[in-house]
């Protein structure tokens, strides 16, 4: 198992703002980089995001702008981390590719990999989609006509001498790292994709452009009329930083090889075919896993720059209120597959979700603590182990006691699990089984019935201790998803220390522990506010 683990979300191609569809993938990379904090600690896992600066269609959108490239992305690459910091998105390394220290780290890898013997000079002739900035070969194109198949245009015929990297030598060592799941390609469906990508020989890669044509770049090492960008230069970005910091050798043996990177389907080529070749040109190790998304839709289409139906994430943050948005991409989308984003159905799930289940059960709970024992707790919690409970009350009490298990670790265990194997949603399910189990369990035994004669108030007592620890248990299993609604929700339970907060279910609240009176986690709303 990894000590130390190294997550990825795609760089951003800085020509555009955020929106849902983007930050979807970053919320997905953060819950599982907080998750696995939990396991190894922080210093353990490093969690990397930034922005692809270079190339001519961001030259084309400064100078649209009046503005000079790098002033350009200086400010476009402020809008995507000031994004990703609203959505609480809790990154150690934020890369631009217009950094010195990127830039030269690519020089580095441009001289190793031309050391190697893995470069070429040659003219070459070829169909270039301006908008995706490579080559295509006709077999590749939409045809007739050789229209790019992301962007519905016609591709131009170019001709110029370029650098080239040698790629097709590493396919069959690729294709056997796919295999062997020594790449991990993730939902399966993308593994099968892949190979299915490597099945024919490979063109050489071509990793240069000629300044006289194109020169927001980074200049080759060996050749400065040639500067290099997008995918050879981008695709470094994963490295770039922390090798820099701590010793290319170092983070190659400690961290690279237990790298998972989170992309979307339309990049699964790059990753899966040149993005290994390129490494392997380099001399250097293989990344772990390639974990990828579907679309979010919104509309009816996928939601992009290029469709015009893209939201911005942050206005959802600030109407709903933090961690709602996170919540609904990750209970609503099977990672892997498309998603639908609607603002109706995130209404529904908000008021359903959050303010019904998770919010009501805290508010109830915290309110009969309070009304009948002033916050304090005076029993250890105790829920019925035994399965041979034939009445209403018992049978409550046993299903949500299996919620925990014997050891009150079953919650956190199950949802690690999936979040591990990228089942964002089964773990939100499994939560909200446990809030309804809790729910049941109130139902059942009626607390607020039998306060009303002093003389049950020691079971009053004993199912709200049993409920509370339920609460705080939900809460920590929630953290990685919630990050700010299980502060919230630690901090009415009076919870400060992490010993506590992730204790097993049973060894958390303890008699004598006082909590706080309620405050309404998610006011229920009608509609969306205009933002
Ligand atoms: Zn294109």
């Amino acid at each position: 198992m990894a000590e130390r683990i190294h997550i990825t979300t795609a760089i951003f191609y800085s020509n555009g703002t955020p929106h849902v569809g983007s930050a979807y993938e970053a919320l997905a990379a953060d819950v599982f980089a907080r998750s696995q904090r939990r396991r190894y600690g922080r210093e353990n896992v490093s969690f990397l995001s930034g922005t692809d600066e270079h190339g001519d269609k961001i030259r084309r959108a400064a100078i649209a702008e009046g503005l000079a490239p790098k002033a350009y992305t200086d400010k476009m690459s402020v809008l995507f981390s000031d994004a990703f910091d609203g959505l609480n998105v809790d990154l150690d390394y934020w890369v631009r590719t217009t950094d010195a220290v990127h830039e030269k780290f690519v020089q580095q890898m441009l001289t190793k990999t031309q050391a190697r013997g893995n470069i070429e000079f040659k003219e070459y002739e070829g169909l270039y989609c301006v908008g995706c900035e490579r080559f295509y070969t006709e077999k590749e194109l939409q045809q007739p006509g050789n229209l790019c198949p992301t962007h519905n245009t016609v591709v131009e015929l170019i001709k110029e001498s370029n650098y080239f990297l040698k790629i097709d030598q590493f396919r069959a060592e690729v294709i056997d790292k796919i295999k062997r799941d020594e790449i991990l390609i993730r939902p399966e469906r993308y593994k099968n994709e892949a190979l299915n990508m490597l099945a024919e020989p490979l063109s050489d890669l071509c990793i240069s452009r000629p300044k006289a044509r194109m020169d927001w770049g980074i200049e080759l090492p060996f050749d400065d009329l040639y500067v290099t960008y997008v995918w050879y230069d981008a695709f470094w970005a994963y490295v770039s930083e922390p090798a820099s910091r701590l010793g290319l050798d170092t983070f190659m043996r400690d961290w690279w090889p237990h790298t998972e990177h989170f992309i979307g389907k339309d990049i699964l080529k790059t990753h899966a075919v040149y993005w290994p070749a390129i490494l392997l040109a380099a001399g250097l190790p293989l990344f772990k896993s390639l974990n990828v998304h579907g679309w979010l839709n919104f509309g009816g289409s996928r939601m992009s720059k290029s469709s015009g139906n893209v939201r911005d994430p942050v206005s959802y943050e600030k109407a709903f209120g933090p961690d709602v948005l996170r919540y609904f991409v990750m209970r609503e989308v099977v990672y892997g597959l498309d998603g639908d984003f609607s603002e109706e159905r995130l209404t529904e799930r908000y008021n359903a979700d959050l303010a019904n289940d998770l919010g009501n059960i805290v508010s109830r709970v915290l309110a009969m603590a309070q009304r009948y024992f002033d916050g304090e707790i005076s029993t250890a919690p105790k829920l019925a182990e035994a399965a041979d409970a034939t009445d209403l009350i018992g049978s409550s009490a046993h299903k949500l006691y299996l919620c925990f298990g014997r050891d009150g670790k079953a919650l956190e265990q199950k949802v690690a699990a999936a979040v591990d194997d990228l089942d964002f949603k089964g773990a939100l399910e499994d939560i909200w089984q446990t809030l309804d189990a809790a729910n049941k369990y109130i139902v059942a035994t009626a607390p607020f019935s039998l306060a009303k004669d002093p003389a049950n108030l020691r079971q009053v007592a004993q199912i709200l201790a049993n409920l509370l620890e339920a609460i705080r248990v939900v809460a920590d299993a929630l953290e990685p998803f919630m990050p700010v609604t299980a502060a919230k929700i630690f901090d009415v339970l009076n919870v400060s220390d992490d010993t506590t907060k992730r204790a097993p279910y049973g060894d958390g609240l303890k008699p004598g522990h006082k909590v706080k009176p309620p405050t309404p986690l998610f006011p229920r709303r009608e509609k969306l506010a205009a933002s």
